[in-house]
C-alpha cells in the first residue's frame, strides 16, 4: 500500500551512480568530517549559488539559527520580535538562547510577519527581529530594515524555506544581518541534514566558525565556548550532487505548481497563500487557504484527502506561541490573523517527481 500514498513532500535523490562515484574518494582519504575538502567546496559553491557575500555551512538549519543568534551576544532576557506562524525551530532557537520571543501577527495575504505591527512591540529590551520567509514568501525586507535601523536592532531571517529565492537582483540572503537556510532532506535543496548562514560581515564568519567547532583555533588553542555543528563529508557530497540538479528540480516543481494553480482557480473558497506580485520563487511548498466560501473546512479537507491516501500537512498549526512549552509564558499579543490563518491553511503535496495525474486527482478531490 505504501506506493499509493502521496506525502506532502519527497526527498530529492540524485542519480545513485553519481553519488556513489562522488563518495569514492572518501575511502582513500579517510577524511570524513572536520571541515574537509567537500565541506569547503560546498560552502563556496553555495555562497556563489545563493549570491551572498559570506556563507557558513552547518550541520542543520536549527543549529545554524541557534548559533547565529548566539553569535550576536545579546544580553540574557532581551526581547526578540518574531512570528508564531512558523516551524517550532524558529521559536526554540530564540528561547534556547535565553531570550524572550515577542510574537507579532502576520499578514493574511502571504503569512509573513506584519511589518506594520512590529514598531508597537518594541521596548527598551528589544534587541532583534527574527522574521521568516515562510513558504519562500519574502518578508517586507525594506520596511523591516527601516525599523531595525531606526531602533538599532539586528535582523536575522529564518530563510529555511527560501533557498534560491532572489529579490531585486540579489540573493534573498543579502537582506538583514544574517539569513539562515535549512538543507534538511525535506527541503528544496538538501544535504540529508544540513543548513547554513548567509551574511555580509566577515567577523561573523569567524564567530560562527568558533561556535560550530568547539572554539578550536589550533592544536592547543580553544578561544571560545563553542558547540559542534560541522557538516560531514557524506552530507557535503550529497549537497554537491543535488546542487548540480537544482535547476531541473525547481523547474519540475514549477510545472507542477502551475498545474495546481490552473486547477485551483476553478475551486470556490480556496486560494493560494502566496505573494500577489511575481517574485523569484523556488516552488518549495503549495500552501492553500480554505476561506469562508469553501464547501468543506480545512480539517474536513485534510481528513477527506487522507482517506484517499493524500497526506497533506497543517503547516503551520498550531502557532508556535500556542504550543505547551511556550503558551502563556511570554508577553500577550493579539495574534488574530496568525491564528485564523493557521486554522485555514493546508500544504498540499509538491515535489519534482509528483505525477501530473496525481495533481489532477488531488484537484478533483478538492472540488467535491
Ligand atoms: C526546516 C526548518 C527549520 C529547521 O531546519 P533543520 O535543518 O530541520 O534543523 C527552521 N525553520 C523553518 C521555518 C524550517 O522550515
Amino acid at each position: 500500500m505504501q506506493e499509493h500514498k502521496i506525502f506532502v513532500t519527497r526527498s530529492f535523490m540524485p542519480p545513485y551512480e553519481e553519488y556513489i562515484e562522488a563518495i569514492r574518494p572518501l575511502w582513500n582519504s579517510h577524511w570524513l568530517t572536520n571541515m574537509g575538502k567537500y565541506h569547503t567546496l560546498l560552502e563556496n559553491k553555495l555562497r556563489d549559488y545563493l549570491d551572498v557575500p559570506e556563507f557558513s555551512l552547518m550541520v542543520n538549519g536549527h543549529m545554524a539559527l541557534e548559533l547565529t543568534i548566539q553569535a550576536f551576544h545579546f544580553p540574557e532576557g532581551a526581547e526578540v520580535i518574531t512570528t508564531p506562524f512558523t516551524f517550532i525551530s524558529t521559536t526554540h532557537a530564540i528561547v534556547r538562547n535565553r531570550l524572550k520571543p515577542v510574537f507579532c501577527d502576520v499578514k493574511w495575504s502571504d503569512g509573513t510577519i506584519d511589518e506594520t505591527k512590529i514598531e508597537d512591540l518594541i521596548t527598551e529590551k528589544t534587541v532583534a527581529i527574527v522574521p521568516v520567509h515562510v513558504y519562500g514568501n519574502l518578508c517586507n525586507v525594506e520596511k523591516i530594515q527601516d525599523i531595525a535601523d531606526k531602533y538599532g536592532l539586528k535582523v536575522i531571517y529564518d530563510a529555511a524555506h527560501a533557498f534560491g529565492v532572489r529579490y531585486l537582483g540579489k540573493g534573498v540572503g543579502c537582506y538583514g544581518d544574517a539569513s539562515v537556510f535549512s538543507f534538511h532532506a525535506t527541503k528544496v535543496f538538501h544535504t540529508i541534514e544540513g543548513g547554513g548562514v548567509a551574511f555580509a560581515d566577515h567577523k561573523l564568519y569567524e564567530r560562527l566558525y568558533n561556535l560550530k567547532n568547539f572554539g578550536i583555533r589550533g592544536e592547543e588553542i580553544v578561544c571560545e565556548v563553542g558547540a559542534n555543528a560541522k557538516l560531514n563529508e557524506f552530507s557535503a557530497i550529497m549537497g554537491l550532487c543535488n546542487l548540480r540538479h537544482i535547476e531541473e528540480n525547481i523547474q519540475n516543481r514549477k510545472i507542477r505548481y502551475e498545474a495546481y494553480c490552473r486547477g485551483l482557480k476553478e475551486i470556490e473558497g480556496i486560494r493560494l497563500l502566496v505573494e500577489p506580485e511575481e517574485k523569484t520563487r523556488n516552488y518549495a511548498y503549495l500552501p492553500i487557504v480554505v476561506e469562508e466560501g469553501s464547501k468543506k473546512s480545512r480539517d474536513e479537507i485534510y481528513e477527506w484527502l487522507k482517506i484517499n491516501d493524500i497526506y497533506t500537512r497543517k503547516y503551520f498549526y498550531p502557532l508556535t506561541s500556542d504550543q505547551a512549552c511556550f503558551k502563556n509564558k511570554y508577553r500577550t499579543v493579539l495574534l488574530e490573523t496568525a491564528r485564523e490563518l493557521s486554522r485555514r491553511v493546508l500544504v498540499l503535496p509538491l515535489y519534482a517527481e509528483l505525477e501530473m495525474d496525481e495533481i489532477d486527482k488531488i484537484i478533483n478531490l478538492l472540488d467535491r
